[in-house]
């Protein structure tokens, strides 16, 4: 008799899980190590706004009642904040949550995604665990070839995942290109912006996607609340596109996929402008530091227009082994087809500090007087 397991389907026994950043935790138990700076998951060192801290701290005595399964209370803000109909939300835990309901809702055996190489690695999972096909485009110097991504879009085509920026890249298209794709990207196809680092945009960079939404009925823009909003065990993330979109993403939406503290959290930290504006500052502050760090170690690495940047050491897997050693974890992307990279988190400016001493000892090299 066959085991179950022996009778899954054959794409869903091929998937390789999705590789989490070292938890601080497993490495103190490893290793007995007390001070430990984690740089490898793009969390906010600044974390939780206290307004978003306060408004859970007063749901704590709801919690034996269900939370409201439509969100009512975040996606008006939502709505608000971001000049759409409520009609046009869709709340996820996580926007990991979002990618996959486009996923379950558009793509399927016989059908195939569209993303680049080096994109964020649930684009291929997502696909792969509905049953479909993915087709990864080549990269041009590590960011999206988009004219490739269109010109690879296939008749059994539904959906085409680009992340903006992308992780683990960090590598920016400029808004002027995207729509240029949109225009191309004929209209049966589900494009899905993904855009969980948009909050650290400069003001030359920053561009309105969610205007795109009148014009382009196939455009869904995810968003979320762990990175810059400082929440990412919290679990929270939302899409913006048509109603239509919407309401397909909805039949798919487990009941209750955002609990009563998400749902409290993230409305409070949406309206925490000001946590929301020191979490960018601090980041761009961080990021010259530690890029100027990696140049003053003659290190390579990819200009990044979010709050992590990946560079190149040559041996990724001893140079992380080496730095877990010295407490400090970074992200290896081998698994992003990078095998001689590391990505890096931007931290507090002690934490950045930390990271660029322990990487100068480890490669061997100095750090100058001014940056250590
Ligand atoms: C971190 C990240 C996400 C979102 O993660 P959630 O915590 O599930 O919201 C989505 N896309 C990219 C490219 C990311 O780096």
């Amino acid at each position: 008799m066959p085991f179950p397991c022996d009778l899954a389907a054959d794409h869903i026994r091929a998937i390789a899980p999705y590789q989490p950043g070292k938890p601080t935790a497993e490495l103190q138990r490893e290793l007995g190590l007390t001070a430990i700076v984690k740089l490898a998951s793009n969390e906010n060192p600044l974390g939780v706004s206290p307004l978003a801290l306060q408004a859970m701290q007063d749901q704590l005595e709801t919690l034996a009642l269900y939370p409201d399964g439509n969100g009512f209370g975040l996606k008006t803000a939502i709505a608000a904040r971001f000049g759409v109909r409520l009609d046009q939300v869709v709340l996820g835990n996580g926007s990991n949550d979002i990618l996959e309901f486009a996923a379950r809702a558009f793509l399927g055996p016989g059908t195939s995604a569209v993303y680049s190489q080096h994109a964020f690695a649930v684009y291929p999972l997502a696909t792969q665990t509905v049953g479909a096909r993915g087709i990864e485009v080549p990269a041009r110097h590590f960011g999206c070839d988009l004219q490739a991504m269109v010109d690879a879009i296939a008749a059994d085509t539904r959906v085409l995942f680009i992340a903006n920026p992308n992780n683990p890249t960090g590598t920016f298209i400029p808004a002027a290109d995207l729509m240029a794709a949109l225009e191309r990207i004929p209209e049966h196809v589900l494009v899905v912006l993904d855009e969980a680092y948009t909050e650290y945009l400069g003001a030359d960079d920053v561009y309105d996607s969610i205007a795109w939404l009148a014009r382009f009925p196939n455009l869904l823009v995810s968003r979320t609340f762990s990175k810059a909003y400082g929440l990412a065990g919290l679990r929270v993330g939302f899409g913006l596109a048509s109603a239509a979109v919407i309401d397909l993403l909805n039949r798919v939406r487990p009941p209750f996929n955002v609990n009563t503290l998400g749902l409290a959290g993230a409305e409070a930290a949406l309206a925490d402008t000001a946590f929301l504006e020191r979490s960018v500052a601090l980041n761009r502050l961080g990021m010259q530091q530690v890029t100027q760090g990696l140049a003053a170690l003659d290190l390579e690495w990819i200009p990044s227009w979010g709050n992590f940047v990946a560079f190149r050491v040559g041996d990724a897997s001893g140079v992380y082994r080496a730095l877990l050693q010295r407490g400090v974890i970074v992200r290896p992307v081998g698994n992003y087809g990078m095998p001689e990279w590391l990505r890096v988190s931007i931290g507090l400016a002690a934490e950045n500090r930390t990271f660029l001493q322990a990487l100068a000892t480890v490669l061997q090299r100095t750090l100058p007087a001014s940056l250590a």
